[in-house]
């Protein structure tokens, strides 16, 4: 058996990922990113996988958290963790829902400007950060491992949407279905 997932529009291809770098604009500014999709070897259809399109959608989320001059996703988790809270411990003390850090983190969502703010001055100002902890009832002390359990784990789209396709092709219907290597999170 392939490892490659088999094409959801002729059913006899297999998908290959391809990279292909793509430029985009965000309020002015430009950037070259990478998006992800997969192209059959027998069709030659080209799909993206929901876990493709996540990653594009990240990829671009973060270039626009950069253009608004926000925290990246890796930045907010260095700063948490100098903060040495986990993720829920953070929603607590900074509100968002428990899910927010997660999303933050991995550039699914983009914070507000007013969270933005908050979480740099609770960097830069430490009675600040520990009146917020307090106030949550979070005692200050080592994160946990739920955190790096956490940022892996949380629901997302599974469908596969394919993007570009030859033009005799009908759309997949969403109850197709999905590629085998399509990744599911529980
Ligand atoms: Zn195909």
């Amino acid at each position: 058996m392939s490892n490659y997932p088999t094409c959801p529009l002729c059913e006899a291809g297999q998908l290959h990922e391809q990279t292909e770098e793509t430029m985009v604009e965000y309020h002015g500014q430009k950037a070259a990113l990478n998006s992800y999709f997969a192209v059959c070897d027998a069709c030659g259809a080209e799909q993206a996988s929901a876990d493709q399109v996540r990653r594009n959608k990240r990829a671009m989320i973060a270039f626009k958290k950069t253009v608004d001059g926000l925290l990246t996703g890796i930045e907010v988790r260095a700063l948490r963790e100098k903060l040495s809270i986990n993720q829920i411990q953070a929603a607590r003390v900074f509100g968002g829902g428990p899910v927010a850090f997660s999303k933050y983190e991995s550039d699914d969502v983009a914070q507000s400007e007013a969270m933005d703010k908050l979480l740099r001055l609770a960097e830069a100002v430490p009675a600040a950060f520990a009146h917020l902890a307090e106030q949550a009832g979070v005692s200050l002390g080592r994160a946990s491992v739920t955190d790096r359990w956490m940022s892996a784990n949380w629901q997302s789209e599974t469908d596969v949407i394919p993007v570009r396709r030859p033009p005799h092709l009908r759309l997949v219907s969403t109850s197709s279905p999905e590629p085998e290597n399509t990744r599911r999170y529980a």
